[in-house]
């Protein structure tokens, strides 16, 4: 499976797009800014969306997600759990110093359990609750990937000071959804370096 990681915006938030080599399909993972970019390599690699998903909703994740879905006609997914925090857009944007966005409609709401498929590849949606209420994890099985959002990062693991957050439930969430997943599963942050379950399993000082 073609999967590009490519860090948008000011907050360098990694995106993703995943794109099946048979069907041409693609999914793309919190698309927060630059949606050109994001384009371009849609584009280069001959691919069509067919999903849009959204980790959380925090705008430097969610930011670009209406100009990609105008652009592409694809749906958008997020938990919606996260629906509070995505009605406050504009007050992220002045936490943040970045400028206004267009908020996006959810299309699909994306639960605990749910299965989204591009091309054969399957990935599984793990309500990951902690850093927001709506934080989602994607486990790819047949990738041994996990794409995170702000949920567990190399070293460390998602802040739980904002609207929404709650420490000992990201802890939970870590222990009980992500941990047990194969050692050897290649996480993916919302932010920053790729690392392994195993890794983390064994240096991550949170989680100790
Ligand atoms: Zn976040």
């Amino acid at each position: 499976m073609i999967h590009e990681i490519l860090p948008v915006g000011p907050l360098a938030c990694n995106c993703s797009v995943f794109g099946d080599e048979q069907s041409r399909e693609a999914m793309v993972v919190d698309p927060g800014d630059e949606i050109e970019r994001i384009l371009e390599i849609l584009q280069r690699h001959g691919l069509k969306v067919t999903a849009i998903v959204i980790t959380h909703a925090h705008i430097d994740h969610i930011g670009g997600a209406q100009k990609l879905k105008q652009a592409t006609g694809a749906p958008v997914y997020m938990n919606l759990n996260d629906t509070e925090l995505q009605k406050m857009l504009d007050a992220q944007a002045a936490w943040i110093g970045m400028s206004r966005v267009e908020p996006v409609a959810i299309d699909v709401p994306a639960k605990d359990g749910d299965r989204l498929v591009v091309g054969t590849t399957e990935f599984h949606v793990l309500h990951t609750p902690g850093h927001t209420q709506g934080s989602i994890s994607l486990f790819i099985p047949s990738e041994n990937k996990l794409v995170a959002g702000d949920t567990l990062f190399r070293d460390s693991i998602g802040r739980t000071d904002l609207p929404g957050g709650d420490g000992r439930q990201i802890l939970q969430s870590i222990h009980q959804k992500l941990l047990p997943l194969p050692e050897e599963t290649v996480v993916i942050p919302g932010h920053g370096e790729n690392t392994t379950i195993g890794r983390e399993k064994r240096f991550n000082y949170f989680l100790q």
